[in-house]
């Protein structure tokens, strides 16, 4: 559903993203890791076409990412994003938040779109918080109206950057719950993550990058325990 081939991303003369091949089948459960600078972000939003790339290819569900591209809301619309910080709109309730989106993109009308949200706040189990704003509830809280607000899209893939590393550790549980019942469903998912647990109970396989490039990628059983590369090593004793 996404393949990405020699993409090359540079900022000024610095190359962020260095001849990345990447291929994503439906369905299919990726984690992004690798130190810090490495290119995670980068990626996550090209593949999202929030950053335009210098050079390969991006092609989700059959459609490149380009320049002239007509419509790339269309293919953005097909690609939900979670980020780090929780980016809700301050001044919508929970359920507006979700609303939104639906009703301006997709064209659904308001008592579809709170249909909808209500259901996807349940799935995630925050419906009864619906109706409070974005400031009064918690971290672990915001984050998965933010994984609602994004499935409301109905999106073919879910990209995920860092989506648990601004949160509480006490919070941390109950959003990498909600993603893996997301996984259990099915969902095509790139997610940049350093929960191992996480990684090795839903990933088909874990992609490491160093200095802009994939160094190493493999099933997280062998990633994690037999790295191939030097970098690969090091990374991993600097995390667990
Ligand atoms: P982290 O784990 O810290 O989030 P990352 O792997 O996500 O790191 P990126 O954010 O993708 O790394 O950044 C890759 C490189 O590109 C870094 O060296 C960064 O400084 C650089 N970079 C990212 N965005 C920009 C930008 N808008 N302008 C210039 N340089 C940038
Ligand atoms: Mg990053």
């Amino acid at each position: 559903i996404v393949v990405v081939e020699s993409l090359v991303k540079r900022f000024g003369s610095f190359a962020a993203l260095n001849d990345i091949n990447l291929t994503v089948a439906k369905g299919e459960k990726i984690v992004l890791c690798g130190p810090s600078g490495s290119g995670k972000s980068t990626l996550i939003r090209c593949i999202n076409h929030i950053e335009k790339h210098d050079g390969g290819r991006i092609v989700i569900d059959g459609i490149e990412l380009t320049d002239r591209m007509a419509d790339i809301n269309s293919v953005r619309c097909e690609v939900g994003m979670v980020f780090q910080s929780f980016n809700l709109f301050p001044h919508l309730s929970v359920v507006e938040n979700c609303m939104l989106a639906p009703m301006k993109v997709r064209g659904l009308s308001r008592p579809e779109a709170h249909d909808r949200a209500i259901g996807l706040l349940r799935k995630v189990r925050i419906h009864d918080q619906a109706n409070k704003y974005p400031a009064h509830l918690s971290g672990g809280q915001q984050q998965r109206v933010a994984i609602a607000r994004a499935l409301c899209m109905q999106p073919k893939i879910m990209l995920f950057d860092e989506p648990t590393s601004a949160l509480d550790p006490e919070m941390v549980k109950e959003v990498l719950e909600t993603m893996v019942e997301l996984a259990r469903e099915g969902m095509t998912m790139v997610c940049v993550t350093h929960e191992m647990g996480f990684a090795r109970e839903v990933a088909d396989r874990v992609v490491f990058m160093d200095r802009g490039s994939i160094v190493e990628e493999g099933d997280p059983d062998t990633f994690f325990s037999a790295p191939r590369t030097e970098r690969a090593k090091s990374f991993l004793s600097q995390i667990v």
